[in-house]
């Protein structure tokens, strides 16, 4: 069997809208793209190509055309956590967000740090098809952060793994860290460190200030995440390997990591959606949605970190979706655990605090949650543009749309968004991966049907 053609009019190529605000899109020229066998086979002016017979057509017109979204930091809970999400449902969440790929943290149960635990993961998410699910795997065994995990073998395996991270934890142990950078760079692999000193957040509830005295929560000091960035770029200098920063979320974290890329240290650095929008005086809410690790930060905090998206020292949007069954987030702020859901929110989110506000283009934001971070994850096959030739793996969005985000938006199988209710601009209307659709016009293409499209493209391509 082979995927049916899809002939994609009049887009708008994201690529080609650099003028940061909302002038850029009107002038930008509109393009026909033909896709079959997985690749763009053809692309020309808008009005230009025919439909064929049994082709499938779609009118862009007015849509804005991207390379798939690809998310560095996804956690999709299987094997272990199945009352959380599992790869099917992740993957589902990750094509109704508009994403291709998503690379799936270690901390499962038994952790990703084995060749046969990221190999399980990886054939769970081709036999989905919704996305390309690349896992990462752990630095330490059991994310216990004592002894380094098989790093050689998950790289050799059939998951050729090259994201390491204990994500959750810390690497703390500076020898461990030292070496976890000198192994991965044997195979331009890169450490994701998630940067938190753990004794200086021994039982930190949210970020540190007077509003957490006020509240009388245990205070989350931005230095025990901005010492450990700073050890670890100078520990990346020294072997001379690549650290990507999970989740930067303070101002002192951007100026750490400016400070060594002007040092030409090969660091790269991600923020979550989350932290370019919200602040900790939701805590005041006592409202556990609100709670997510590192946590949010003040508004001093949210500028630092749009500034540093709009001048280049936060490389990439990544999602750190995090889901949580209502159990564990309807209870005392105490009590519930750190992480919300964003796979579905990340691109109206992106929007709404850079796009909308003049920090970057549309083709600024394709680096930001496509190219960029499919580069620093070593991702195959993603490509790097809406050229004839490559892989046919990109989204379709309304850029003038805008709705209540509702829980009827959320495709995984938790609810724990802090967006709920909330207007949010854009909205996702076509994702093709392969070169067939996972979500066509706002719905989710049937399970069925996107597994057996998705073997068929694997044989195609
Ligand atoms: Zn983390």
């Amino acid at each position: 069997m082979t995927n049916p053609d899809i002939l994609i009019t009049g887009a708008t190529v994201a690529a080609e809208v650099t003028e940061r605000g909302a002038s850029g899109v009107a002038d930008a020229q509109a393009i026909d793209l033909r896709i079959s066998g997985g690749r763009i086979i053809e692309r020309a002016a808008a009005g230009t190509l025919v439909a064929a017979e049994g082709e499938r057509v779609i009118d862009a017109t007015g849509l804005i055309a991207m390379t798939g979204l690809v998310d560095l930091h996804t956690h999709l809970r299987e094997p272990g956590f199945e009352q959380s999400e599992t790869v099917l449902t992740g993957s589902r969440a990750a094509a109704a967000g508009g994403f291709t790929t998503v690379f799936a943290m270690a901390n499962t149960m038994p952790v990703q740090d084995t060749a046969g635990v990221v190999e399980q993961v990886q054939s769970l998410g081709d036999a989905a098809g919704y996305a390309t699910v690349r896992p990462i795997g752990a630095v330490t065994e059991d994310l216990a952060g004592e002894r380094l995990s098989e790093i050689g073998a998950m790289a050799q395996s059939r998951a050729a793994v090259r994201v390491f991270s204990d994500d959750g934890k810390c690497v703390h142990d500076s020898l461990l860290m030292r070496r976890a950078l000198e192994y991965v760079k044997t195979f331009d692999g890169v450490v994701a460190q998630h940067a938190q000193d753990p004794r200086l957040t021994e039982g930190a509830q949210m970020n540190e200030s007077a509003l957490s005295s006020e509240l009388g929560l245990k205070g989350w000091p931005a230095v025990a995440e901005e010492s450990i960035i700073a050890r670890d770029v100078l520990l990346a200098e020294h072997i001379g390997a690549r650290l990507h920063i999970c989740h930067l979320s303070t101002a002192g974290s951007v100026e750490v990591v400016r400070w060594a890329k002007a040092r030409g240290v090969q660091v790269t650095a991600e923020v979550t959606p989350h932290h370019l929008i919200l602040t900790d005086e939701k805590a005041r809410s006592y409202d556990a949605r609100y709670k997510v690790n590192p946590p949010l930060r003040s508004d001093k905090d949210v500028l630092a970190l749009r500034a540093a998206v709009a001048d280049g020292v936060i490389d990439i949007i990544a999602t750190d979706h995090a889901p949580h069954p209502s159990e564990s987030k309807e209870c005392e702020w105490d009590a519930a655990a750190f992480g919300m859901v964003g796979l579905e929110s990340a691109l109206p989110i992106a929007l709404l605090s850079l796009v909308n506000e003049g920090h970057v283009s549309w083709a600024e934001l394709e680096r930001l949650l496509s190219q960029k971070p499919a580069e620093i994850g070593r991702l195959e096959g993603h490509p790097t543009s809406l050229e004839a030739g490559q892989v046919a793996d990109l989204v379709l969005v309304d850029p003038g749309a805008s709705s209540v985000f509702s829980l009827e938006h959320l495709k995984g199988m938790s609810q724990n968004s802090p967006f709920l209710d909330m207007e949010l601009p854009g909205r996702v209307a076509y994702t093709v991966r392969r070169g067939y659709l996972t979500l066509d016009d706002g719905e989710l293409v049937a399970a069925a049907d996107v597994a057996a499209a998705a073997r068929n493209a694997e044989a195609a391509l």
